[in-house]
C-alpha cells in the first residue's frame, strides 16, 4: 500500500532501521532523566537547528501533538486575548480551542482563494498574540514570506504564533518572522504520530516569564525549565525523539529539501493541467501550498477516484471539514519516493481521463 494521506502520512523508509537500532541499543528503556536521554535530546535539537536553519537564539522544545501546542500557547502565552487569522479548518479549530481557555480570544476568517490582506487587518489593540496557520492542510493554501514579513512589521508588539504542522521540514521557514512555530512529526518529518516540535524565540520566553503561568504539567515555563536540562516535563515519546534525531542527522539542508518539494509540486501542477476531470482547488499559485495539494471534482468523481485508488493499493487523502465530499488531497512530503509519485501519475492517467 502507498499512502499520499497528508497526515498521518508515509513514514520515512529508514524508520524501520531506526526502530530496530532503538530497540537493540536499549533506547526504548532508558530513563528520561538519564544522561543518555539528555544526549539524544541535545543531539536532536542540534540537528533540527542545523538542518532547518533555526536561529541560534531560538529554543526547541517537545510536546505530544500540534493540538497540545494550541493549548500550551493558550494557557501560557496569552493572558486575556489573542487574535486568530484563518482560512480553513485547522486555523479555525485552533481558535475554537483557544476560546475555551481564553474566552476573550477574537478571530477573523479570510477567503481561501485570496491572499491575506495584512494592511486591512484590524487586530484589536488588547490582543497579545496573533495566531496564524502557515500551511492550511485542509484546503492546500500557504502563507508566503511577504505576508508573514508584513504581519511582523505592522504588529511588532504582539507575539506571533504559527502552526507549521504540514510545512515544517518540507519547505524553508523564516523563523525570525514569528515567535512560536510548531509542528507534529507525522506530516513532513515522515515519522509516526505522537510528538510535536515547538520552536520559540527569546521574546516568547520573556513573555512567558512575564505572564508567569505555572499551573499545568505542560506550562510553558516548566517546559523551558526542563528544556534547559535537555529534558521534558513528563516521560516523553523517547522513541520518536530518537528517530527524529536520526531522521534529521540524515536529512539534507532544508534548502535542498525545499528545492525537491517545489520541483515535485511543479510537476504535479503541470500534470493536472492535462487532466480535465479534476482541478486544483486553489486557483492563485501565489497562495497555494507546496506540501499539500487539494483537488476539486464532483463528489461522485471524488468517491470514485478514492475507491479505485484504494483497490489499486493507493491511499489518497480525503477532503477535510466542509470540503470533505468535493475534494481530495495529495501529500507532497519529503518521505514520499519519486517512483511512488510516478505510480500515482500513471494511475491518474489511466483513471482520470
Ligand atoms: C495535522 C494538523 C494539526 C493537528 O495535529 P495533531 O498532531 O493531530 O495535533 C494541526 N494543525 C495543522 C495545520 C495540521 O495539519
Amino acid at each position: 500500500m502507498i499512502t499520499f494521506y497528508p497526515g498521518p502520512s508515509k513514514v520515512n523508509n529508514k524508520v524501520l532501521n531506526y526502530m530496530r537500532d532503538a530497540f537493540l541499543d536499549g533506547v526504548l528503556s532508558i530513563n528520561h532523566r538519564s544522561p543518555e536521554f539528555e544526549q539524544i535530546y541535545k543531539d536532536c535539537v542540534t540537528s533540527l537547528k542545523e538542518k532547518l536553519l533555526i536561529p541560534e537564539d531560538y529554543v526547541v522544545m517537545f510536546a505530544s501533538s500540534a493540538t497540545e501546542c494550541w493549548e500550551i500557547i493558550a494557557q501560557s502565552l496569552i493572558e486575556q486575548e489573542s487574535y486568530h487569522i484563518y482560512n480553513g479548518a485547522f486555523g479555525e479549530k485552533w481558535y475554537e480551542y483557544t476560546k475555551k481557555l481564553k474566552p476573550a480570544a477574537k478571530g477573523t476568517h479570510f477567503d481561501m482563494q485570496t491572499e491575506l490582506d495584512v494592511d486591512a487587518l484590524e487586530v484589536p489593540h488588547p490582543a497579545e498574540l496573533i495566531a496564524i496557520t502557515h500551511n492550511e492542510t485542509s484546503n492546500g493554501t500557504a502563507l508566503n514570506y511577504h505576508t508573514l514579513a508584513k504581519l511582523r512589521k505592522i504588529y511588532p508588539n504582539q507575539l506571533i504564533a504559527v502552526d507549521a504542522t504540514s510545512s515544517m521540514a518540507g519547505v524553508r521557514l523564516d523563523f525570525d518572522l514569528a515567535d512560536i512555530w510548531y509542528a507534529s512529526v507525522q506530516k513532513c518529518f515522515g515519522l509516526p504520530a505522537g510528538l510535536a516540535v515547538m520552536v520559540c524565540s527569546p521574546r516568547a520566553l520573556e513573555r512567558a516569564a512575564q505572564i508567569n503561568e505555572n499551573r499545568h504539567y505542560n506550562s510553558f515555563l516548566f517546559m523551558v525549565e526542563k528544556m534547559q536540562l535537555n529534558q521534558t516535563t513528563y516521560t516523553p515519546n523517547v522513541l520518536n525523539i530518537y528517530m527524529l534525531m536520526r531522521v534529521m542527522e540524515n536529512a539534507p539542508s532544508i534548502v535542498e529539501t525545499e528545492a525537491k518539494t517545489i520541483a515535485r509540486y511543479t510537476d504535479w501542477v503541470n500534470f493536472f493541467r492535462s487532466i480535465s476531470s479534476v482541478e486544483l482547488l486553489i486557483e492563485n499559485e501565489w497562495i497555494r501550498s507546496r506540501t499539500v495539494l487539494a483537488l476539486v471534482a464532483s463528489s461522485d468523481k471524488v468517491n470514485e477516484i478514492k475507491e479505485t485508488a484504494r483497490r489499486a493499493g493507493i491511499v489518497l487523502g480525503s477532503g477535510y471539514g466542509e470540503l470533505k465530499s468535493t475534494t481530495f488531497r495529495i501529500a507532497n512530503f519529503p518521505a514520499i519516493k519519486t517512483k511512488e509519485i510516478k505510480l500515482l501519475m500513471e494511475f491518474f492517467n489511466e483513471h482520470l481521463r
